[in-house]
């Protein structure tokens, strides 16, 4: 296949981390087969629920498929600053040099994000039964204190 992206650039098949991929002998960008997105970013995460939607702001892009030549489009790869480009006709992706690399760092950021998230909601759930326990049985909650200042009942 041609390269998408430069002029006489030939993708030649490499072995990445396990996935057959295409690589430019030029400009090193790589074509990846539509499922092999999927299985690059399952080197990092491999439960699809918890990736979310992959595809944000999608515009046309200025770059033609390879394999059936139809400009493609360019979306922001989960909701980040990284723009790669995917053919409409299910072909596949186009990323360019070092985006590939940046799309493991964000699966990456993403997972971190996720355990933060989850120690958080466990943290909470965990504070929320801490102030459940304090309250001694029979002790006048906080507002029934303050309303005691004010009608002199202490
Ligand atoms: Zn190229
Ligand atoms: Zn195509």
């Amino acid at each position: 296949m041609d390269c998408p992206r430069c002029d006489g650039g030939n993708l030649v098949v490499q072995d990445h981390l396990g996935i057959e991929v295409d690589v430019c002998t030029r400009c090193q960008g790589m074509w990846l087969d539509h499922h092999e997105m999927d299985l690059l970013e399952d080197t990092v995460l491999d439960k699809d629920d918890m990736k979310g939607s992959m595809m944000y702001a999608e515009r046309p892009s200025d770059i033609s498929c390879p394999k059936c030549q139809d400009l493609m489009t360019t979306f922001n790869y989960r909701a980040y600053d990284l723009p790669i480009d995917f053919c409409n006709q299910g072909h596949g992706f186009w990323l360019d040099p070092g985006e590939e690399k940046r799309v493991l760092e964000l699966m990456e950021k993403r997972i971190r994000d996720l355990k933060r998230t989850a120690s958080a909601e466990g943290e909470w759930a965990g504070f929320l039964k801490g102030l459940a326990s304090k309250k001694a049985p029979g002790s006048k909650s906080v507002f029934g204190k303050v309303k005691g200042w004010f009608t002199g009942k202490r």
